[in-house]
């Protein structure tokens, strides 16, 4: 979310697009002027901000496109604000966590043609990941099929399969050349992974529940 702030550039003064939260503590704080002027032969602007939360303070960069459009093209440097995970997904799969925290920060420093990829990675480790914790003597066999096979063959779960295979079929969309979900983006992608995610965690929970309290005999 944008709002307009006013920056003076050689002495005239032009609205333009600032972040409403500041991009490295993501409070709503008052965002200070510091000071801008254009850059690359009068192609592009450049201001630079100030988060006024005295517990940051930190100074940022807007990058504008001609003076007149104030339109906000990028913002540096962004702090990603990452996404928690259940403990039992970090339990089964530690690299997901990882592929995942990348793809987010790509997405946030608008890196979009890297973070859908990043996306489709991470969900593999997941997915084959939590296969490997149903079936650890089959792991070989796991690592080396196509994520789709091992949904089909390896995941019992309705409620998982069903949310793996459309996290597969709009994962798939991010790597190829044409799309063929196109009324769905990334930020589905992103959706159905964590659904995905949830129901793991809900199955690996009942389960060890299930093997530490047996049902008492005769009851
Ligand atoms: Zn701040």
């Amino acid at each position: 979310m944008h709002i307009k702030r006013s920056i003076s550039v050689r002495n005239h003064s032009y609205q333009v697009e600032v972040p409403d939260a500041c991009p490295i503590c993501h409070r709503h704080s008052e965002i200070q002027v510091v000071g801008a002027d254009v850059i690359d032969d009068g192609k592009a602007v450049q201001a630079i901000f100030r988060c006024a939360y005295t517990g940051c303070r930190q100074h940022f960069f807007c990058y504008y496109g001609p003076i007149t459009s104030g339109v906000l093209v990028s913002v540096r440097p962004v702090k990603p604000v990452l996404s928690a995970f259940p403990a039992a997904v970090s339990t089964i799969s530690p690299t997901f966590l990882s592929v995942f925290a990348e793809a987010e920060e790509a997405a946030q420093l608008g890196l979009n043609q890297i973070a859908g990829p990043g996306y489709r990675k991470a969900f593999e480790y997941l997915i084959k990941d939590y296969a490997k914790s149903i079936s650890p003597e089959r792991a070989s066999e796991i690592e080396a099929k196509f994520a789709g096979a091992v949904v089909n063959d390896f995941v019992a779960d309705p409620r998982i399969q069903a949310v793996a295979k459309r996290s597969l079929w709009l994962g798939n969309d991010e790597t190829h050349y044409l799309r063929k979900w196109s009324d769905h983006d990334v930020s589905d992608l992103v959706t159905l992974i964590k659904l995905a995610a949830n129901w793991i965690e809900i199955d690996h929970l009942s389960k060890s529940y299930v093997e530490s309290m047996p049902e008492p005999k005769g009851a």
